[in-house]
C-alpha cells in the first residue's frame, strides 16, 4: 500500500464526513470531502483518489447512480468504491455491490471496522504480478485487458464475477469452499455472509452462457473449475 492513500469521502453529512476524516488523518491517509455528486466528479476530474467512500443518499444523483457512473467511466473504473449505508438489508447491498461497489458498510460502523474495509479494498486492487491471459478449453480470460471471451466471442462480466472467474480459472480442477473464495475475492474480512459467494457464483454462470458448465457445483464442499465440463 503506497503512503497517504487518498480517500475520496463523498458524504453530504459535515459532522459524520468530519469524523471519518479525523480517522482517516490519524490513521495515515489523505481524506478529500466532497458533499455532493458533482463535487466529487470536479475531485475525481483533478485527481484519483485510491478509493472512494460513497454515502448511499445523497442530495442529487445518489450513491447508487454514482457508483455506476464511475464504474462506466474509463477514468475511474479501477477506483475501489466502499459504498456507506444506513439501510442494512439485503437487497439494498446487493443493488450495492450490482451497481459495482467494491464492498459495503453500514451505519453506525466503528472506525476499526471502516479502517480494515479500506485496507482490504487497497490490498484487494493492488496490482498482481506479470498477469498473463489464461485459457482452458474455449474460453479465455485475460487479466491485463480484464477480457473475457468464449469461442472468440466477448463475455460481459460484473468486476467480482471477474475476480472470481479469474481466481477460479488460476486454480481450476480444485474444489474451492466458499469460505476460501470469500477470503480469496473479498478479502480477509468476515463481514460478508457465505451465501454472497452464491449470490456471484450465479451471476457468473449466467454470464458464462455456454461455458457455465464448466463451473461445477461440488455438494457439500464448494465449486471447482474444470475444462472436463
Ligand atoms: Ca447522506
Amino acid at each position: 500500500m503506497k503512503a497517504f492513500p487518498r480517500v475520496l469521502i463523498v458524504e453530504d453529512e459535515a459532522p459524520i464526513a468530519e469524523l471519518i476524516a479525523v480517522n482517516l488523518r490519524h490513521n495515515g491517509f489523505t481524506p478529500i470531502w466532497a458533499e455532493d455528486g458533482d463535487s466529487a466528479q470536479r475531485e475525481l476530474d483533478a485527481v484519483l483518489p485510491d478509493v472512494i467512500l460513497l454515502d448511499w443518499m445523497l442530495p442529487g444523483m445518489n450513491g447508487l447512480q454514482l457508483a455506476r457512473k464511475w464504474r462506466a467511466a474509463a477514468r475511474t473504473k479501477g477506483v475501489p468504491i466502499l459504498m456507506l449505508t444506513a439501510r442494512g438489508d439485503e437487497p439494498d447491498k446487493v443493488a450495492g455491490l450490482d451497481a459495482g461497489a467494491d464492498d459495503y458498510i453500514t451505519k453506525p460502523f466503528s472506525t476499526q471496522e471502516l479502517l480494515a474495509r479500506i485496507r482490504a479494498v487497497l490490498r484487494r486492487r493492488a496490482p498482481e504480478q506479470v498477469p498473463e491471459p489464461i485459457a482452458i478449453g474455449a474460453l479465455s480470460l485475460d487479466a491485463a485487458a480484464h477480457r473475457v471471451s468464449f469461442r472468440g466471442q466477448p463475455l460481459k462480466l460484473g468486476p467480482t464475477e471477474f475476480k472470481l472467474l479469474h481466481y477460479l480459472m488460476k486454480h481450476a480442477e480444485r474444489v474451492h469452499s466458499r469460505a476460501q473464495l470469500l477470503d480469496k475475492i473479498w478479502g480477509d474480512h468476515v463481514y460478508i455472509e457465505e451465501r454472497t459467494v452464491d449470490v456471484h457464483v450465479k451471476r457468473l454462470r449466467e454470464a458464462l452462457g455456454e461455458a457455465s458448465s464448466m463451473l461445477e457445483t461440488v455438494r457439500g464442499a464448494g465449486y471447482r473449475f474444470t475444462g472436463q465440463g
